[in-house]
């Protein structure tokens, strides 16, 4: 078993870290908000006081942040930041979703430091957080991938290598920018069948029995009948992915369909669903 840090206990990373915990692994954790790591210590968990001193003595070192501004924070801030209390040998890897850009930066700086990184953003959600059915998207060096391979099938149901770093956080977005855009058009549709007089329960129950209905756009398609929006993967986050699948092209113009999309759920954050699920976006259209 490994000695990892585990840096980022939000809705995910806490449930990736008891994972880790569960398979016998021993860990050190850190987040932002302390009492987040406090809860960790009845599962055996270290708590660190600061980044750098969680991945003191660590092989792995795995984070689950927001966004670019965090992971920039956690790995680089000066006096406390992970990089500069890496052992050497450990193995980055940062699971966040997160831009390609910072990700390629991320890694050339560990590369001077002669760490080994690996971006490894998941497909899936809390329930297969929960559930260790997680799919890593990994970027780096296809050795050091197999080599990380073990703990994070502790994590997850699989690792697929996308190829060198920033592959994998492509690959993230990408997925996300396709599940965004069936989420968003199938909120138009659901709520402009209603106003036909059309039942769109109806529709959502042909369209998913065809071949052009993913099961994740059924799966979402059936939440916004129910009308609840509990927050698995919060508009907020939804609009953020958005943003950095606009930034692998180099135009605007060459995206004109996740852009259309980001504006979409803008829009609904702008209009307070920014906390509900993704599939809260269908407020959007209703008429009461
Ligand atoms: P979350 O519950 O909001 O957790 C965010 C984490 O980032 C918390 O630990 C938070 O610390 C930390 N954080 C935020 N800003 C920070 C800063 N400036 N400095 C240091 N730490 C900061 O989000 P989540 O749902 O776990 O998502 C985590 C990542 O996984 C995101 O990149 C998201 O896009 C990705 N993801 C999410 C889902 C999903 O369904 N939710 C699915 C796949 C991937 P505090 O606790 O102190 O606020």
């Amino acid at each position: 078993m490994a000695k990892i840090a585990f840096l980022g206990l939000g809705a995910m990373g806490s449930r990736m870290a008891r994972n880790l915990i569960a398979a016998g692994h021993e860990l050190t954790v850190w987040n932002r908000d302390p009492q987040k790591a406090e809860a960790l210590r009845d599962t055996g968990a270290d708590a660190a006081l600061t980044p750098r001193a969680a991945v003191a003595d660590s092989d792995f070192v795995f984070s689950m942040l927001r966004d670019d501004a965090a992971s920039r924070y956690v790995w680089l801030e000066a006096r406390d930041g992970a990089l500069g209390g890496l052992p050497d040998g450990a193995i980055a890897v940062d699971c966040s979703t997160l831009s390609v850009n910072w990700v390629q930066e991320l890694a050339e700086l560990c590369r001077r430091r002669n760490i080994v990184f690996i971006d490894a953003p998941v497909v899936g959600s809390r329930p297969q957080a929960d559930a260790r059915q997680l799919i890593f998207l990994a970027g780096g060096v296809a050795e050091a991938v197999s080599r990380t391979e073990a703990v994070l099938l502790h994590m997850g149901a699989s690792v697929l290598h996308a190829g060198p770093n920033g592959a994998g956080a492509a690959a993230k977005l990408a997925v996300n920018t396709l599940f965004g855009i069936q989420v968003a058009v199938l909120a138009e549709l659901i709520e402009a069948v209603r106003h036909r007089g059309f039942d769109p329960a109806r529709l959502v129950e042909l369209v998913s029995a065809t071949p052009v209905c993913s099961p994740a756009a059924k799966a979402a398609a059936g939440a916004m009948l129910l009308d609840t929006f509990p927050p698995l993967f919060p508009i907020q986050i939804v609009e953020k992915d958005l943003g950095y699948a606009l930034s692998i092209a180099e135009t605007v113009d060459s995206t004109p369909l996740a852009s259309a999309a980001r504006n979409v759920f803008a829009r609904a954050i702008n209009a307070g669903h920014g906390a509900d699920n993704i599939t809260g976006v269908v407020r959007l259209y209703r008429q009461s």
